[in-house]
This record gives C-alpha cells, structure tokens and sequence, in this order.
C-alpha cells in the first residue's frame, strides 16, 4: 500500500473510557488495549474483553495498538503480506494461494469463499462480538452508528473490501452493550506459541445460570472465521440446559456444523475445526468448574483434550497429534 496522504489522528480528543447513563461502556476509538484491558470497569464487568485484549500480540504492541486501529487491522495471510503471491485481497482476480497451498495457522473454516480464507486476527473483536457493540463512526455526511456485528464484512466475491466504513469515514468510538446482571465471562485462545502470536481458535464465552441450568449465553469465537464469529445457535440450545459435557459438546458441533476444512499438504485433516471446537468447550468448563465450586485446573487435570476431541468431535487423523502444537493448555 502506499497512501498519497498520512493523517495523524493521535491528539484528537478519543482517549476516555466513560460509563453512559443506560449502562453501556464508551470507548474512544484512540484508547490504547493496554488502557482498555487494565481498566476498572472492564476487568470487572467485561472480564472476557480484558483477557482478550490481554492475550493479544505483545506488550508493546498491546502500549501503542488503539481500540480503532485493533477493530480496522487487516483480514490477510502470509501470502497476502509476501507481496508476490497470487492473491485476490491484494489484486483482485489473481487467485487464492491460500486455497490449496499452506493454510494451517491465520485460515478461517467458516465464512470462506472461493476467493478468499482468511480468518480475522483480532482478539478484541470476538469479545467485542459476544459482548455486542455499537461502532461510532465520523464521516464528511456526520456521525452514524454500525452495529457490531455488521461491521465486518464476509469475504465473498470481493474480500478486498472487509468493513462497513465508507470513505472518509473514521471511528470515533466503540460502546459495550451493558453486561448481562449475574453473568460470567471468559477468553481462550489456543496459538502456536504462548504469546505474540495470532489464534489458531479461540473463544468468548458470557454466561448466566439460574441454579444448575443456563439462563443466557453468549459465544463468539475467533481464528476460525473471516470475521469475528457469533455462535448463535449454538448460545439458542444451551439455554434452559445444565452444565454439562454433552450438553457443550452439542453445542460445539453445531457450532461448527458448516465449518469447511482445507486441506493443505501440512494441515492434517480435521485440526482447525477440532482446535476451535475444544476452545470452545473450555470456557464453558470453567464456567462450570465456579458453579460447582471446583478449581478450574481439576477440570483440566481430570479430561484430557484428546478425549474431548476423539469423543465428542472429530477423529484425529492417524498418525497426527491434533494438540501437539497447541501451547494454550
Ligand atoms: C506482530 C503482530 C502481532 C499481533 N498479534 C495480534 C494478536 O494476537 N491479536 C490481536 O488482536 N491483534 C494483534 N495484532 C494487531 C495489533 O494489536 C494492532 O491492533 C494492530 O497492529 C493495529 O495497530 P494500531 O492500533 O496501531 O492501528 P494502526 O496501525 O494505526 O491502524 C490500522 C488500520 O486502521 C486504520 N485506523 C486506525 N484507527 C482508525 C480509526 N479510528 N478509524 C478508522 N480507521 C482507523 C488505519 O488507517 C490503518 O489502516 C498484532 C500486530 C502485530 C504487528
Ligand atoms: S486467503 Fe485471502 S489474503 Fe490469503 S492468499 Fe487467499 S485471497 Fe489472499
């Protein structure tokens, strides 16, 4: 990319976090996520915002990376950033070297097109996501507001294009939708290495129980899509339901029912989706290890990660070790 004009927006006045009467968290568009991860009210009432944000890239990435910048980074893969390779984001029209080629790590399994497999890198997004939020965006034609959810764009027949935002337009703000009363929230991310490092799958999890049951739900995950992913059916079937295995298991594999694996030659067979699905149970056990009063490491230590997989979801291919790689657990 090589921009005609660079436009500093640093000492626009962005940098507050402040609470609105009706509840909702605002957030300036400049907040760092260092600023946004150590705040008060986000480590208390946003806990799976904070762990994201905290699980992202690295210390000093995290010190300068803003609230707007984080939610606007680039959907792209190795082959994207090459600057060689056929690449229909970077030149429309010249092909996928993704699709086909090496696609372990930053490739999504849903929302993918036949142009473009990308997964969306942010771990803001996905807590945002479960969360729900409105962006606030500034234009030459005034201020609108875009639901979160809308923001992001699948990638489809034009994956260049990959935000609601039009031209001239900046974000200003992202506000947090208030948390639901009583609930609980976590963030898991399973990578290749313990830190600096994209998600190979990871999840949001908010839950609230009533008793033994589960009265609401919120899951997004991310690695696995082109853009941050709300599971919703999978939140539809939990609810009324009580904590257990199967009843997460379920609620994985239909979360990843339309899920679509590419296999390149070093991307043994079901491991994307099996890595998500797990990511996904593991909140909900955590959860579920506080309702019952159980450390979390108990849970852990007493299921093994092959067992989820192997039981519940996929078989691991022979001969591969589906969570080798994993550094996450
Ligand atoms: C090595 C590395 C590892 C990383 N790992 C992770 C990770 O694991 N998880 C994760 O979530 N993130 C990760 N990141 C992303 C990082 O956390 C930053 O969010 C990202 O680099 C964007 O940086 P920035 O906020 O300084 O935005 P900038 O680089 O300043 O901007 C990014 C883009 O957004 C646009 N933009 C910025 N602000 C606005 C605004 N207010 N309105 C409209 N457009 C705007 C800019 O024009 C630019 O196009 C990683 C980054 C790197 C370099
Ligand atoms: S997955 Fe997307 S970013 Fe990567 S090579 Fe294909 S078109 Fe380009």
């Amino acid at each position: 990319m090589q921009p005609d004009q660079l436009v500093d927006i640093n000492r626009l006045p962005l940098r507050q976090i402040e609470t609105l009467p009706d509840g909702r968290l605002r957030i300036g568009a400049l907040v760092t996520n260092t600023e946004l991860a150590r705040h008060s009210i986000v480590r208390t009432d946003y806990p799976v915002l904070s762990q994201a944000l905290l699980a992202g890239a690295s210390t000093q990435l995290r010190n300068k990376a803003t609230t707007g910048g984080n939610v606007m980074q680039r959907v792209r893969c190795n082959y994207f950033r090459d600057g060689v390779s056929p690449c229909n984001k970077r030149e429309p029209g010249s092909g996928c070297s993704a699709i086909g080629g090496h696609n372990r790590s930053v490739h999504a399994v849903l929302g993918t097109s036949a142009q473009c497999i990308a997964s969306h890198p942010s771990d803001m997004c996905v807590a945002m996501t479960a969360i729900g939020a409105r962006v606030t965006v500034q234009g030459p034609n005034g201020s609108r507001e875009i639901d979160f959810g809308e923001f992001h764009l699948l990638p489809g027949d034009t994956p260049w294009k990959e935000h609601a935002l039009q031209p001239h337009e900046l974000i200003t703000h992202v506000t947090l939708d208030a948390p639901p009363e009583g609930s609980r929230s976590g963030y898991l991310k399973l990578r290749d290495r313990a830190s600096y490092q994209f998600a190979l799958a990871s999840s949001a999890v908010i839950v609230v129980m009533n008793g033994p049951r589960i009265r609401e739900a919120r899951i997004a995950m991310g690695g696995v899509g082109t853009k941050p992913w709300r599971a919703r059916e999978a939140e539809a079937l939990l609810v009324g339901q009580s904590a257990s295995m199967d009843v997460f298991a379920h609620a994985a594999s239909v979360a990843f029912r339309d899920g679509r694996a590419l296999y390149g030659e070093s991307h043994p067979r079901p491991v994307a989706i099996s890595r998500a699905a797990v990511s996904f149970l593991r909140p909900m056990m955590v959860e579920r290890s506080i309702s019952r009063s159980e450390s979390p490491w108990r849970i852990r230590t007493r299921t093994c990660r092959y067992w989820y997989i192997s039981n519940f979801l996929f078989k691991p291919p022979s001969g591969a070790n589906a969570c080798r790689q994993s550094s996450g657990w």
